[in-house]
């Protein structure tokens, strides 16, 4: 039986990864400091193949068994969170990632960093391929989520280059689903939450800002097959399908049937005005692209949140 470690894997993500590779028969071992995830997450995962480690990722990692692969995603990653964690984000990119690839080397696993498009920033380039450098603010509020992710994703080639560990870097665009949190302050959940109570969609600046959603079943396929092959290089996951902030808002009322209007806010500080992810390259090495589109991806969130609430 193969050895997945996930960091972070009591969060969105890393639960629904968790879920994934136990699904393929993976005995899984989740770290997580319950920052912001939450042990409900993986409560039904509970078992012989399962381990969960309470254990802080800035903290020197070590797991008893063999390990085959290391999927890191620990980090805050809703503004909310890393406003709020600003040093912890830092850290949790640095050492944090400094630990879970001493682990990968010392285990002679396969490595897989959770990047993020907003590595790219406010992008001059639309959409965004890997080859992009970016165009982050390092001193603004939001530098010190896209900065630690650029930092890791330089750590990760160093320890690639010079150590020899066998590491991939996943590009991660906007990704919604069951299990968020209704209020991590992200578009969708913020969304649904709205809508469900009938009240104002609160769109950031005029919503003429574009984002690409994707579902979250598509990404972990597209994060399980980056695992599985041999590339090193950065790869973009992502929905390519674009939609401005407000036709997102006029989605969301109408998929959900709410009686909500929408308002206006001012827009964050450094909030990107463009968002795409170019998939050729995730296409070509991988064979993978999304399936689910947006109007059926929130109808099966949905559906989730209304099993969720049956069952309490
Ligand atoms: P999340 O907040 O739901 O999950 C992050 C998890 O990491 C939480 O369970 C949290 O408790 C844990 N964590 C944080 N700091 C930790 C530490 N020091 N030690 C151990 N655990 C720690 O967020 P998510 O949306 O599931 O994101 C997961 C990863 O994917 C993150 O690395 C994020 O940057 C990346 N990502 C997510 C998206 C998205 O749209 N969801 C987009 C781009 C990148």
């Amino acid at each position: 039986m193969a050895t997945a470690v996930v960091t972070g894997g009591a969060g969105f993500l890393g639960s629904h990864l968790c879920d994934h590779l136990a699904s393929k028969g993976f005995r899984v071992v989740c770290v997580d400091n319950l920052e912001t995830g939450s042990l409900q997450n993986v409560e039904h995962l509970r078992g012989d193949s399962f381990t969960f480690l309470n254990h802080d990722v800035t903290e020197h990692l070590a797991v008893d068994e063999d390990v085959d692969v290391v999927f890191h995603l620990a980090s805050p990653a809703s503004p909310i969170d890393y406003l709020r964690l600003p040093l912890q984000t830092l850290k949790v990119g640095s050492y944090g990632t400094h630990n879970a690839l001493g682990l990968a080397k010392f285990k002679r696993a396969r490595f897989l960093l959770a990047s993020t498009s907003e590595v790219y920033g406010d992008p001059a380039i639309h959409p965004q391929p890997e080859t992009y450098w970016g165009n982050v603010n390092p001193i603004g509020p939001r530098g010190v989520y896209d900065e630690a992710k650029r930092y890791a994703e330089a750590l990760t080639m160093a320890y690639h280059r010079q150590q020899g560990v066998d590491t991939c870097i996943v590009r991660i665009f906007n990704t919604y689903g069951p299990r968020m949190r209704p209020n991590d302050g992200r578009a969708i959940p913020t969304f649904l939450r709205q809508a469900h109570a009938n009240e104002p969609l609160t769109v950031f600046g005029d919503g003429s800002q574009t984002r690409s959603f994707c579902y979250v079943d598509d990404l972990i396929r597209g994060l399980v097959l980056l695992a599985e092959s041999g590339e090193h290089l950065p790869v973009n996951i992502g929905n390519p399908q674009e939609l401005t902030l407000l036709e997102l808002a006029e989605t969301v009322i109408r998929v959900t049937g709410a009686k909500s209007e929408i308002v206006y806010e001012a827009l964050p500080v450094d909030d990107p005005q463009v968002r795409q992810p170019d998939i050729t390259r995730a296409r070509q090495l991988l064979g993978w692209e999304p399936q689910i589109g947006l109007e059926e991806g929130l109808r099966r969130v949905l559906q989730a949140t209304q099993r969720e609430s049956l069952s309490v």
